[in-house]
């Protein structure tokens, strides 16, 4: 079983949105599993605190190292091999390659930050990988501990109903995915393309790809650059333009 473990001020926002849905179900039919472990628990004083002002001065507060390397101690002791993450704005970019590789493991333990973050050394030692969900600050990890694991546990075998789904996904190939339709066959005047209602599959792949392609070009020219670089084959007819960014 695909185990999840996070270490968290706010373990009541746990399951949170993975209790419904995808996750929910994979969860209750014993695919993976999550444990949210209050931080406050491994405290030593009688306020069961876990912060401290920053060394140096400034505003805020600082997780402590010696609090959290208990936690985490106590939650993944040194047999447990499940990468130890920390939820971190400073992080490496979470991508769908990493989820693909945590999915493919045997799960995740994951510290949820808060205040200014958490003391630089407990990183070091308890080999804390910095994942980050996106430029922009949160104010808390609890948000994007979920969005990790979600992302992760619906790549398990047997969540996603169709094994295809996951597979023709944005990033799946490098690329954003290509445009949906479903009846009504008219909506306000615009019909679906031909070509999807056409019973060719031949046709619609190669639809599907060069809109795949055209999107990426359009909306990321670094994914489409990465993709470029990597020898992606175009279905599309011509090459690419050569454009200014990539
Ligand atoms: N002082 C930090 C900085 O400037 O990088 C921001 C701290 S933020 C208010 C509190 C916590 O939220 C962080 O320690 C981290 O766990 C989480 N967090 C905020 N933004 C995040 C992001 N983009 N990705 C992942 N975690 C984030």
């Amino acid at each position: 079983m695909w185990r999840a473990s996070v270490i968290t001020i706010f373990p009541e926002t746990f399951p949170g949105p993975l209790g419904a849905s995808l996750a929910g179900k994979a969860r209750q039919n014993g695919i993976w599993d999550l444990q949210a472990v209050d931080l406050r628990d491994h405290a030593t004083d009688r306020h069961r605190s876990v912060d401290d002002t920053p060394a140096g001065g400034g505003p805020g507060m600082v997780l402590r190292a010696d609090v959290l390397a208990r936690a985490i101690d106590a939650v993944a002791p040194d047999a447990d091999d499940r990468p130890r993450l920390l939820t971190s704005p400073r992080g490496r970019p979470l991508t769908q390659a990493r989820v693909a590789a945590l999915a493919a493991g045997p799960g995740v333990v994951v510290v949820c930050g808060r205040f200014e973050g958490v003391d630089e050394r407990v990183i070091a030692a308890r080999n804390l990988e910095e994942v980050s969900i996106g430029d922009y600050v949160l104010s808390g990890g609890e948000l994007a501990a979920m969005v990790l694991i979600d992302a992760c546990v619906r790549l398990l075998p047997g969540v996603m109903g169709k094994e295809a789904s996951g597979a023709e996904e944005s990033f799946s190939d490098g690329l954003l995915e290509y445009p949906h339709y479903t009846r009504p066959q008219v909506f306000e005047g615009q019909d679906i393309p031909a070509v999807l209602v056409s019973g060719d599959h031949g046709r619609v792949a190669a639809w599907r790809r060069a809109e795949a392609e055209r999107l990426t070009r359009e909306r990321r020219p670094d994914l489409w650059a990465a993709f470029l670089a990597a020898g992606g084959a175009h279905v599309s007819g011509a090459m690419p333009k050569k454009t200014t960014d990539g």
